[in-house]
């Protein structure tokens, strides 16, 4: 049966790998026009104080509306813009992009900005945030750079440095999806860390599992001891955020809290904040 069926498999197999191959090449290509041809854009997802139901920050995201595929996911073309390296150029660009539009919210929330580990890996990072800073009059202590654990131990000595350098400017440092990747507690006194984001399958299990909520008890206790503050990523519903909450995570993000949305919504958002308790409604918005 497998035999007479193995021929055919192959061919349908290599067929399927050769439009995926194609397609991939294709959006390569794509990509690379994109930059230049205005396709990006950013949606920003609020962060809120988990004590007082406060607006923190926001999470710039980002966004490639493609002219034939439509919205493409980041999952689906950053891996892509890291292996090209034109993640260097597309992040500068998210960087600037998004100091410019939140130089003056009302309020001044903070600004997360997410770094891929190739940005780190190339290039002048230091030099190109200093700039981005001095061009958009973005004060550096509203901004934070969210980085994941495994882009951060990978190539220590580089990367500690460059960190420490980002500090100086003022900048905060954000271990993003902590949970996901080969976390260890003692690297989190390695590195100038100021928040940790505890991944949402985490947040996910907190309520379903109390061994899940008593790990981000204690991950959420230590970063305190350290001097870190801790968010709880992808709250989806009231319990999680409740459940969040009392682990002692001290912000939270989550559809439940606020979808990422475009910068108008965003501003409104920023205007209409006056420590209002939220949570009980989703906020409605521009869809993640
Ligand atoms: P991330 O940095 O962990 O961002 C959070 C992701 O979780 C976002 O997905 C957001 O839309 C999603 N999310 C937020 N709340 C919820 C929730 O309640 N439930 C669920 N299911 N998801 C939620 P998004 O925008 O698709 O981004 C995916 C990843 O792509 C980001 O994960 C980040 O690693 C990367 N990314 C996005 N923008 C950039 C960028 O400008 N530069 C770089 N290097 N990476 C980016
Ligand atoms: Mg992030
Ligand atoms: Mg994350
Ligand atoms: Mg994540």
């Amino acid at each position: 049966h497998a035999k007479a069926k193995g021929r055919g498999t192959y061919c349908v197999f290599t067929q399927e790998m050769d439009a995926h191959l194609r397609g991939r090449v294709e959006l390569e290509t794509d990509l690379r026009l994109a930059l230049d041809g205005d396709q990006f854009h950013l949606v920003y997802q609020p962060i809120f104080d988990l004590a007082d139901n406060r607006l923190r920050g926001f999470e710039a995201l980002l966004r490639w509306q493609h002219p034939e595929r439509g919205l493409v996911n980041p999952a689906t073309f950053i891996p892509l813009a890291e292996e090209t390296r034109l993640i260097v150029e597309i992040g500068a660009w998210v960087l600037e992009r998004a100091c410019a539009d939140l130089a003056d919210l009302p309020g001044a929330p903070r600004l997360a900005v997410n770094l891929s580990p190739v940005q780190l890996a190339v290039g002048d990072l230091v030099g190109m945030v200093s700039d981005v800073l001095a061009r958009t009059g973005f004060d550096p202590h509203r901004l934070e750079l969210e980085i994941t654990e495994t882009a951060l131990f990978d190539n220590n000595a580089r990367n500690l440095d460059a960190l420490r350098r980002l500090k100086e400017l003022g900048v905060g440092i954000v271990l993003d999806d902590f949970g996901t990747g080969y976390s260890s507690l003692s690297h989190l006194r390695l590195f100038p860390l100021d928040k940790i984001k505890i991944d949402r399958s985490f947040v996910r299990e907190m309520v379903e599992r109390p061994d899940s909520a008593a790990i981000v008890d204690t991950i959420a206790d230590l970063a305190g001891r350290l001097g870190m503050t801790t968010t709880a990523e992808g709250i989806e519903t009231a319990e999680q955020q409740d459940v969040a909450r009392r682990a002692g995570c001290t912000h939270g993000q989550g559809f439940f809290l606020g979808r990422p949305q475009l910068l108008d919504q965003a501003r409104t958002l920023a205007a209409a904040d006056g420590g209002a308790a939220r949570g009980s409604t989703a906020q409605d918005g521009q869809a993640g």
